[in-house]
């Protein structure tokens, strides 16, 4: 089972990643581990990566992709793997199609879960931290007892700019502007299936397993 997993902002893609981990026992595979991993055992490609990392620049598609080469070799993507932030765009998704063809692997489903942007916006723009210690707090899914006040310490809660409509309706449309490609590109391989991404944490991924049979 070779899924790739994507989803906006505030749809719970970590919190369904993980379930479908230990559901399926397929690796999470990330591009933000495998940096980490080659950067820390200073390997060939770590190394190259951050040469342009250093200098500030988007680390070459080449270099991403030998990443993900050498890490779905590794013997637990046998039984399969779950991509989670890569590809991103359609030329990657193009070499990732080249590489996997090499490899005698496909792509089986792209799982994208869908959230009206409504929706998204309440759910990022709730989000609420202790200005003393650092906890957070959501108005809806996680109100303090006390409004404004944090449970913990009773410092004054405050909305981080991060958080603020602007940033979070600015930061969805980034994010559309760059997906919507790559959505297009696996509706007509036939491979995208859409999940309804309202409803509890057990809706969805009942919804996500019934796709994957
Ligand atoms: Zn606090």
């Amino acid at each position: 089972m070779n899924i790739i997993l994507l989803g906006p902002p505030g749809a719970g893609k970590g919190t369904q990643a993980k379930r479908l981990v230990e559901k399926y026992g397929i690796p999470q595979i990330s591009t933000g581990d495998m940096f980490r991993e080659h950067l820390k055992n200073q390997t060939e490609l770590g190394k190259k990566a951050k040469e342009y990392m250093d200098k500030g620049q988007l680390v070459p598609d080449e270099i991403v992709i030998g990443m993900v080469e050498e890490r779905l070799s590794q013997p637990d993507c046998e039984k399969g793997f779950m991509l989670d932030g890569f590809p991103r765009t359609v030329p990657q998704a193009e070499a990732l199609d080249k590489l996997l063809e090499k490899m005698g692997k496909k792509i089986d489903h792209v799982i994208l879960i869908d959230v009206p942007e409504e929706e998204l916006v309440k759910r990022l723009t709730g989000r609420r931290t202790c200005k003393q210690c650092g906890m957070m707090y959501h108005v809806i899914f996680k109100p303090p007892k006390v409004d404004g006040k944090c449970d913990v310490c009773g410092g004054e809660l405050y909305q981080r700019d991060d958080d603020t409509e602007e940033t979070v309706r600015n930061r969805l449309k980034v994010y559309n502007d760059q997906t919507k490609p790559l959505v297009d590109y696996y509706e007509n391989k036939g491979l995208l299936r859409r999940i309804d991404g309202m409803g509890s944490i057990d809706e969805i991924f009942e919804r996500i397993c019934q796709v994957l049979g």
